[in-house]
C-alpha cells in the first residue's frame, strides 16, 4: 500500500466533484451504508453555476425522488416540448411525464446539501493529484479511501490520472448558453430548434423557460465542425432565436463529452461517472440523468464490496446504457441531415407514440425499436 501515513485521513469512499453525478453517489453510498465516511470534494463552492440549459429532465426527477431527495418544485415545471426542424415544420407536445428547468446553482446546491444532511462532509479544494495502488487511492497527499468515485465533470483531472484520455472533437460538442428575456406571449414550453448545416452531429439552438421570466438560450454542435470558434456559436444562435432579445446577454460556453466514444468506466478502484465518463445523450445534449444514474451505481458499488466495485459498476452501467450507446454511435453521424429531421418532425407530428420514444430515447437509457425505424424510413420516403 502507498502513501498511507499519520497525516492521511482515512474515508470509507472519496467523490471528486459535488455536481450531480457526485451528489448523487454520495446520497446512494449513504443510502447503502448509513454510517459510511464520504468525503465530497469540489474546487467551488455549493451553488456554483454550471453551464447548461437547466433541462432536467423526469427521469432524473424521479431517480432523485427514488432516494428520498425533493431536486425540483412545482413552479418549475414546463410540460411541452416543442422540436422544430430546419424546413421549419415543428411538433410540440404536453409530456406524459414533464421535464423541469431548474438553473444549475439552485439545483445542483439542493443535491449537495441533500448529501451534507445525510453525513457526507463537503470540502472545497481543487483536486491535483490522483494515486491510485492496489488497496486504494490517495488524493492530494491527505484523503485516502478504498474507492475514488470521479464526478469531476467534462475535463476531469481524475480520469487523466488514470491515464483515459478525453474526447476527440468528433465525440465531443461545444456549446453557449446565456440568460434572456422570456419573449412577451411565447407559450411555456422547453423549444429545441434544429439547425439546417451538417456539421457531424449535434446542431441546434434551444430556448428553455426558466420560473423567473428569463428564459435560458444557447447554441450547441460537434466541436470537430466549429471553424470560428464561439462568434459562430454566437451567430447561428441569433440566427435559430431571431424572437429573443440577445443584446446585451452575457453568454458563457462549455464542452459535452458525448456518449458516441466512453472510457472505460473503471480501472482499478478509481470509478468515472457523468461527463468524466463521457455520458451525455448525443441526440440531445442531455446529461444529468446519466450523471445521476452512473453516480447512483457507483455510490452503490464502491460500499458493498470496494474490491469488486469498480467491475460491478462497469457491469451495471453497461447493463443500463450499453444498448443505447451502441444504436446512438450509429445514428449520431445521421442527425445533421436536413431530410432526416424533417422525417422525424412529420414522424412525431403524425404519431404520439413515436414523439415519446424519441424523448425516451433522447433524455433517459432506452434505444429506438425496429417499429421506430419503420416508421421513420416511411416518413423519409413519403417526403
Ligand atoms: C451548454 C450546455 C447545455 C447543457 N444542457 C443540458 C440540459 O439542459 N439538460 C441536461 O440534462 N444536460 C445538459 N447538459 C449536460 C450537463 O450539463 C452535464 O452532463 C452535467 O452537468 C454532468 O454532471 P456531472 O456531475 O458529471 O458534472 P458537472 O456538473 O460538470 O460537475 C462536476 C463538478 O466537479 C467539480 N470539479 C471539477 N474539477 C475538479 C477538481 N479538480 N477538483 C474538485 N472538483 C472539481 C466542478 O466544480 C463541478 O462542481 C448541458 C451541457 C452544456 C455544456
Amino acid at each position: 500500500m502507498a502513501g498511507k501515513d499519520q497525516d492521511v485521513s482515512d474515508w470509507d469512499v472519496i467523490v471528486v466533484g459535488a455536481g450531480p453525478a457526485g451528489s448523487a453517489a454520495a446520497l446512494a453510498a449513504l443510502e447503502s451504508k448509513p454510517d459510511a465516511r464520504v468525503l465530497l470534494l469540489d474546487r467551488a463552492p455549493l451553488g456554483r453555476d454550471k453551464v447548461c440549459g437547466d433541462g432536467i429532465a423526469p427521469h432524473t426527477v424521479a431517480a432523485l425522488d427514488a432516494l428520498g431527495v425533493r431536486s425540483v418544485e412545482p413552479h418549475e415545471v414546463v410540460e411541452t416540448v416543442k422540436l422544430s426542424a430546419p424546413g421549419g415544420a415543428s411538433s410540440s407536445a404536453v409530456t406524459s411525464d414533464p421535464g423541469y428547468v431548474v438553473p444549475r446553482a439552485t439545483f445542483d446546491e439542493r443535491l449537495a446539501r441533500a448529501a451534507i444532511e445525510r453525513g457526507a462532509v463537503f470540502v472545497e479544494r481543487r483536486v491535483t493529484s490522483v494515486v491510485p495502488d492496489d488497496s486504494g487511492v490517495t488524493v492530494d497527499g491527505q484523503d485516502r479511501a478504498p474507492v475514488l468515485i470521479a464526478a469531476d465533470g467534462a475535463n476531469s483531472v481524475v480520469r487523466r490520472a488514470i491515464g483515459q484520455g478525453h474526447n476527440a472533437k468528433r465525440a465531443l460538442a461545444v456549446a453557449v448558453r446565456g440568460y434572456a428575456p422570456t419573449p412577451k406571449g411565447r407559450p411555456r414550453e422547453l423549444e429545441i430548434r434544429w439547425d439546417a448545416r451538417r456539421a457531424g452531429g449535434l446542431c441546434y439552438a434551444w430556448s428553455f423557460p426558466t420560473a423567473n421570466g428569463t428564459s435560458n438560450v444557447g447554441y450547441g454542435m460537434s466541436a470537430a465542425a466549429l471553424t470560428n470558434g464561439r462568434a459562430e456559436l454566437e451567430e447561428r444562435m441569433r440566427l435559430l432565436l431571431p424572437d429573443h432579445d440577445l443584446d446585451g446577454v452575457e453568454l458563457s460556453g462549455h464542452n459535452l463529452p458525448l456518449s458516441v466514444a466512453t472510457p472505460q468506466f473503471a480501472v482499478g478502484r478509481v470509478l468515472l461517472t457523468g461527463d468524466a465518463a463521457s455520458l451525455i445523450n448525443p441526440l440531445t445534449g442531455e446529461g444529468i440523468y446519466s450523471a445521476v444514474a452512473s453516480g447512483i451505481m457507483a455510490g452503490r458499488a464502491a460500499v458493498t464490496d470496494a474490491a469488486s466495485a469498480g467491475e460491478r459498476y462497469s457491469r451495471e452501467l453497461r447493463e443500463k446504457f450499453g444498448r443505447q450507446h451502441r444504436q446512438l454511435r450509429l445514428v449520431y453521424p445521421l442527425v445533421d441531415s436536413k431530410a432526416v429531421l424533417d422525417a422525424v418532425i412529420r414522424a412525431c407530428s403524425t404519431n404520439r407514440g413515436t414523439f415519446d420514444r424519441l424523448l425516451d430515447v433522447g433524455l433517459g437509457e432506452s434505444s429506438f425499436r425496429m417499429r421506430d425505424v419503420g416508421t421513420l424510413l416511411r416518413h423519409l420516403v413519403r417526403r
